[in-house]
């Protein structure tokens, strides 16, 4: 049993089984999700012998930051982390004015297939569990010192193929005895599996959906994404629709902008009709070259007057700024690259 992939009411619950008084469990997740301490002999608070008890029966895991490039331009960090079974993801930690924020993964590999991503190229090794995904933010803050207070989703992996960690994750994430980070400060990103989305919805929880369109084309989507031959783009805006509705939050449309393939005027006219009534903002992207998908970055000047056409059009727009664009490897490149060097890898790539 792994003791960081609890919440405090199974920990409650793990210590009234193995015969112990429940509030052990309270001081055990305490430990591991607001002390971000590992190691059970580090637990003062419980008597020697409960550790050793506690130690012969169950384990706390861990992940290990493996190595981190520090962007000159600004304080931008991308970092690859090494999991128990030797698999490596990414991260990658941004400064804002109002704190930190970390981009986070759910999966080693993607299997969604988006056609710029470097993730997917070596398809879905696994997901992740919650402990693996609460440590990249614990491991994080500790290495530099620092109180993240934003996570956004959007490392590798589609949060909502790994539906249950990931919540459990969060909920980790959210507990008043842990780091009690608020829901509003949590994104979820996704290629836009409704399902997903729904689901979400249901929760009843105010965290951010961010749903990766970079088309309202169903034909030009599915090119770029192969997820809409599956839930084609009505089907996604009723979903973030009845999202935005239910929880009050804007959602974010992620764009990244392919130059002459969807920055056209006909894409204008598309995205001011297609997000219509919708609580929601588009977020431009500048494609970042990936080797594998061939296609030229956007021009500023293009860029910024899409960004502009749109706002003629009353749409809400805004522009992704780009952080670290000295070390700016896209989404899962430096995963691959990293693994392409190494030998011993357990990736395809
Ligand atoms: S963009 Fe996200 S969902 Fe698409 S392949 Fe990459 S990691 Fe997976």
């Amino acid at each position: 049993m792994i003791l960081n992939n609890l919440n405090e009411t199974e920990l409650r619950e793990l210590m009234s089984t193995i015969g112990e008084k429940p509030f052990r469990g309270s001081q055990i997740f305490e430990y591991i999700n607001r002390h971000y301490d590992y190691n059970i002999d580090d637990y003062e608070l419980l008597p020697k012998k409960l550790r050793t008890k506690i130690n012969g029966q169950f384990h706390i895991s861990s992940i290990e930051i493996l190595e981190y490039l520090s962007s000159e331009l600004d304080s931008t960090k991308k970092l690859l982390y090494k999991l128990e079974d030797g698999n490596i993801i990414e991260g990658v930690l941004l400064e804002y004015k109002h704190g930190f924020s970390l981009c986070v993964s759910t999966q080693v590999g993607c299997r969604m297939g988006c056609v710029f991503c470097a993730s997917t190229k070596g398809g879905l090794v696994r997901s992740l569990e919650p402990y693996e995904i609460t440590s990249q933010v614990y491991l994080t803050e500790k290495e530099f010192d620092i109180n993240i207070s934003n996570i956004i989703l959007m490392g590798s992996g589609e949060p909502f193929d790994n539906y249950e960690n990931t919540m459990k994750a969060l909920s980790l994430l959210h507990a008043e005895k842990g780091k009690n980070m608020s829901y509003r400060n949590m994104t979820i990103s996704t290629c836009g599996i409704v399902d997903g989305i729904n689901r979400l919805k249901e929760e009843n929880k105010p965290i951010n959906l961010a749903i990766s369109i970079h088309s309202f084309d169903d034909i030009e989507r599915s090119k770029i994404l192969p997820i809409n031959r599956k839930y084609n783009i009505s089907e996604v805006l009723e979903s973030a629709r009845d999202y935005a509705d239910s929880t009050g939050r804007r959602v974010t449309f992620e764009y990244t902008v392919i130059d002459g393939v969807n920055n056209r005027n006909s894409d204008i006219e598309l995205i001011k009709n297609s997000i219509r009534g919708i609580n929601s903002n588009v977020n431009l992207i500048a494609l970042n070259p990936i080797k594998e998908y061939d296609s030229k970055r956007v021009t500023d000047k293009s860029l910024y007057r899409f960004k502009s056409d749109l706002e003629r059009q009353n749409v809400n727009v805004t522009i992704r700024r780009e952080l670290g664009s000295d070390i700016s490897a896209s989404c899962g490149q430096l995963r691959r690259e990293f693994l392409a060097t190494k030998e011993g890898c357990t990736d395809e790539v």
